[in-house]
């Protein structure tokens, strides 16, 4: 039976180069709190992101929720329902109150021209996500912050790596946060962390990711348990030296796609601006009304020959039970982000992917597409 591709595979370092971290682990039996491996990746990382400070987290929800709770944010926080669930969950794990804005449809990303209208006396921050890496409008959401007085966290899970015009889109805001889950571009297998700009945040989400200790016998908050092991930290330095390479598969890969689907009546691709240096994060398309089959047509087409693409981000976090009653989630008031839930599939994206899968996916598409939908067998039965 042929295999199934997923949309994404981890990044695994070679098996022996992880044995000699494994030996020094156990030779020291130092496991967990802030080892030598733990102080040496926060190191490592914030040197090649280009940042100040970073706290390493067991995983990037509780890097979001400690966000929040570092920060004291209270009331109303501004955010897009285009996105992956933990978004919005780390408001309501807060207590806080999410109010949805629609997204941009050139940059899926939450539109910062409607972000003002969106703003009442309750609102005290702004959480917008560099979806599928690609920066947010960051400096009309901070024009706009500093304005009214707002915080701003960045869910920046997707842009590991990721500048904009040579700085690194996570000095931006008051803090961002990364995901290193086995399906991240970079990943700890699971992790996170917090990127911070001075050294004082840093110590306070240090305490609160530690209990709030800050010593043997003083507790200085109700923290909560989102420490690194010693294991994840090493595994996290030996996948930052092939990082790099990994990156350069992954834009060739990007690439190559490009130039398969360019020009397919009814696909459209996603345009990354000049000033952005890309981590190929995430390789989203659109399928839109023109296109011989719908979305979920060219899903069902593509999983019948073992490609399982994945619809991110179906369904909007603003139409799952939790969230729908809000005034915010209606769908009058997110009608781009629909529109985007309803047109967009991932296609399978990862170093090692080899281009023979992609050429037969570009085929499966061009096949469907030279099926006029007037002629569609599809459209014909109805
Ligand atoms: C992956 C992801 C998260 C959650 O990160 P975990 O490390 O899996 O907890 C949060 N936000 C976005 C946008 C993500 O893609």
């Amino acid at each position: 039976m042929e295999k199934n591709i997923f949309v994404t595979r981890p990044l695994l370092p070679p098996l022996e180069e992880f044995i000699p971290y494994l030996e020094n682990i156990w030779e020291s039996q130092h496991l967990t709190n802030a080892g030598p491996y733990h102080q040496q990746l926060e190191k490592e990382l914030a040197e090649y992101l280009g940042v100040e400070h970073l706290c390493l987290f067991s995983n990037g929800t509780l890097a979001l929720l400690t966000a929040f709770q570092v920060l004291g944010i209270t009331g109303e926080v501004i955010t897009t329902p285009y996105s992956f669930v933990a978004t919005a969950h780390s408001l309501l794990w807060n207590g806080l109150t999410p109010v949805f804005v629609d997204t941009d449809p050139e940059t899926f990303n939450l539109d910062a021209d409607k972000l003002e209208q969106a703003i009442t006396p309750a609102t005290t921050a702004i959480l917008p996500v560099h979806c599928y890496g690609i920066p947010c409008n960051t400096r009309k959401i901070e024009e706009l912050a500093d304005a009214y007085g707002l915080k701003v966290i960045y869910d920046a899970a997707h842009a590991f790596g990721v500048k904009q015009n040579g700085v690194s889109v996570l000095r931006q805001g008051d803090l961002s946060i990364l995901s290193f889950h086995a399906t991240k571009v970079f990943n700890t297998i699971e992790g996170g962390a917090i990127i911070c700009h001075d050294a004082k945040m840093k110590q306070r989400i240090d305490y609160l990711k530690n209990f709030g200790f800050v010593n043997e016998t003083t507790v200085v908050a109700a923290g909560i348990n989102g420490k690194m092991n010693e294991l994840q930290a090493a595994y996290g330095l030996l996948q930052l030296q092939h990082i790099d390479k990994a990156l350069d598969d992954r834009g060739r890969l990007y690439r190559h796609y490009n130039m398969l689907l360019a020009d397919i009546p009814g696909i459209s691709l996603m345009s990354i601006p000049e000033d952005v240096t890309w981590n190929y994060a995430y390789y989203p398309i659109m399928v839109n009304e023109d296109f011989a089959l719908t979305r979920d047509e060219l899903y069902e087409l593509l999983k019948d020959n073992h490609i399982m693409a994945r619809r991110y981000f179906y369904p909007l976090i603003s139409s799952f039970f939790m969230y729908k009653f809000a005034e915010s989630a209606s769908k009058e008031n997110l009608p781009v982000a629909h529109q985007l839930a309803e047109k967009v599939i991932c296609l399978p994206l990862y170093p090692g992917l080899e281009e023979s899968i992609q050429n037969k996916i570009a085929g499966l598409i061009k096949n469907a597409a030279a099926t006029s939908p007037h002629s569609s067998p599809l459209i014909m039965a109805q």
